[in-house]
């Protein structure tokens, strides 16, 4: 299955962000990370002709490494967005991988993105590293969106992709599958049920080589895969689906 392959138009892109090339793959979860580019996420995803194979998913989200610079005015800001637009929260976690992380600061804007996604019925797109713990913790108190909820880029462990995806999450992996010496990342990816899988780019990737890679892991054809995952990305997103 060649990058340029025709069938790219059913492609599903769980992930990725402003610029990088338009929806030549098919469906595109676009999200969002600040105040700074939620109104160029709107704007693209209204731009989109009837006539592409696929679509832009609009997410808006207060990414946690945008926690510390953002305005007094984000939170009523993002809510208002999301109140006049069919968009999605994301992206939106918790990232402990810097010792000086306000951690307090990023569980109070998470914490208020999940419960916009459960009172508005969306879906949420999830950003976690080094923070998993926390991050079911969260889920179990504040609930999980019940519209559709993945953890992008996973890249926990096997326990913890079981733990998540028997609370109802998706998990999508991303190009990472193609570094060498990511054993755990391609054990985790053996767990993950078939229905619960999802891939993307981050924006940083050819998609076409993430399918092929994930299903000879899996020992799937790439054709069966990348219409699972698609089957799934509308299932997760489907909330945003014209
Ligand atoms: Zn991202």
């Amino acid at each position: 299955m060649p990058p340029s392959d025709p069938s790219a138009a059913g492609f599903f892109d769980a992930h990725c962000h402003l610029g990088q090339p338009a929806a030549s793959v098919g469906w595109q979860v676009l999200c969002g990370t600040s105040e700074a580019d939620w109104g160029a996420v709107l704007q693209r995803a209204a731009s989109q002709t009837g006539a592409e194979p696929g679509q832009i998913l609009p997410m808006l989200g207060l990414h946690p490494w945008q926690v510390p610079a953002a305005s007094s005015r984000w939170a009523e800001q993002l809510e208002s967005l999301l109140r006049s637009h069919q968009a999605g929260l994301g992206e939106c976690g918790l990232d402990f991988a810097h010792e000086d992380a306000d951690r307090a600061a990023q569980e109070a804007a998470f914490r208020l993105q999940l419960r916009w996604a459960q009172t508005l019925h969306r879906p949420v797109a999830i950003h976690a590293v080094r923070a998993w713990g926390r991050l079911i913790d969260l889920l179990r108190e504040e609930g999980v969106p019940a519209a559709g909820a993945m953890v992008h880029a996973f890249g926990g462990s096997p326990e913890t992709a079981r733990t998540l995806q028997d609370m109802g999450l998706y998990l999508s992996f991303s190009a990472s599958l193609l570094k060498p010496g990511r054993d755990r990342l391609r054990a985790a990816l053996a767990v993950v049920e078939e229905n619960r899988l999802l891939l993307e780019t981050d924006g940083a990737a050819d998609l076409a080589a993430v399918i092929v890679e994930a299903a000879r892991l899996r020992g799937v054809p790439a054709e069966e895969l990348a219409a699972r995952t698609c089957e799934n990305g509308k299932r997760c997103f489907k909330e945003l689906m014209a």
